[in-house]
């Protein structure tokens, strides 16, 4: 699937809550999936492959790739805490640019499975600061609202892209 960019309007909407029972949740998933891998992100929201329903993929243990995404649909943050942290972030839909974007390091996440089962997840570090980033993503924000300083890319070493 092809990534939506800026400046696409698109990424400026707001999505429309999924509808559980959904048919093509379930592919539509996969297909995020797919395309989160293969752009080597940690997360994506429907809307950056261009479809505006609530739904995000995550998958944030970049060290093991053992890909086992997460998929949460109509996700929305219960709780965050911890003492903010201020941390480099990307997005795969600003491609080339990275910022310094603070963040709280705790975050509590509740979402339903494509059957409409709620439950909760909580995380800390990259997985909070991947919760934020993408719910954010379902309301029409991007992380470059936040961003305090801009990376100077050339600065940044190979494989260190997120
Ligand atoms: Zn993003």
């Amino acid at each position: 699937m092809n990534i939506v960019t800026v400046p696409d309007p698109l990424l400026r909407q707001i999505s429309e809550p999924a509808e559980i029972g959904d048919k093509s949740l379930k592919k539509l998933a996969k297909d995020m999936a797919k395309t989160m891998y293969k752009t080597d992100g940690v997360g994506i929201a429907a809307v950056q492959v261009g479809v505006l329903k609530r739904m995000i993929v995550i998958d944030c243990d970049v060290e093991s790739r053992r890909r086992r995404p997460i998929v949460l649909v109509n996700p929305e943050i219960l709780k965050t805490d911890g003492p903010e942290l201020t941390e480099r972030e990307g997005c795969l839909s600003v491609p080339g640019v990275y910022g310094y974007v603070t963040r709280p390091t705790w975050a509590k996440i509740r979402a339903q499975d494509r059957f409409g089962n709620w439950f909760e997840r909580e995380g800390e570090g990259i997985v909070a600061q991947c919760f934020c980033h993408e719910t954010e993503h379902l309301d029409g924000h991007l992380f470059i609202e936040k961003v305090e300083e801009y990376v100077d890319v050339e600065q940044m070493q190979d494989g260190e892209e997120e």
